[in-house]
């Protein structure tokens, strides 16, 4: 801890770490603060979110296990990378320069699951 620039930590997502897995078969939770992103609803086995305080970008994923029980379920949320967060952005929020959106598209595509980037592409088409 030196010279790094002082930013305060979001109050939300401030804790939450690069990754979290959640064995919801088991009846575990993500802790609070995920539940307080902005989820964007693409789709009940994935999505993205966003956090409301600093606009930092999550991609969630639901992971149902096809045998047994249930039990191995998991849920998973990572944070996105900035360049790919920045881009979601621009598209999302319909911020772009005309002649932009292909190249945003190929960024954020990169760094997400193709399955979101697929459910990204069809809403920012609407
Ligand atoms: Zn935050």
């Amino acid at each position: 801890m030196t010279d790094r620039q002082e930013r305060a930590p979001c109050s939300i997502c401030g804790e939450l770490p690069e990754r979290l897995v959640a064995n919801t078969g088991r009846d575990e939770r993500f802790p609070d603060a995920v539940y307080r992103l902005r989820h964007f609803d693409l789709d009940s086995d994935f999505d993205l979110a966003r956090c409301p305080e600093c606009d930092a970008w999550f991609e969630w994923e639901d992971e149902r296990a096809f045998t047994g029980s249930g039990n191995n379920d998991e849920a998973r949320l990572r944070r996105l990378a900035p360049e790919t967060a920045a881009a979601l952005r621009k598209l999302v929020d319909n911020k772009f320069e005309p002649g932009e959106e292909a190249r945003l598209l190929a960024i954020a595509s990169a760094g997400v699951l193709d399955s979101v980037a697929r459910a990204v592409r069809r809403r920012i088409s609407r």
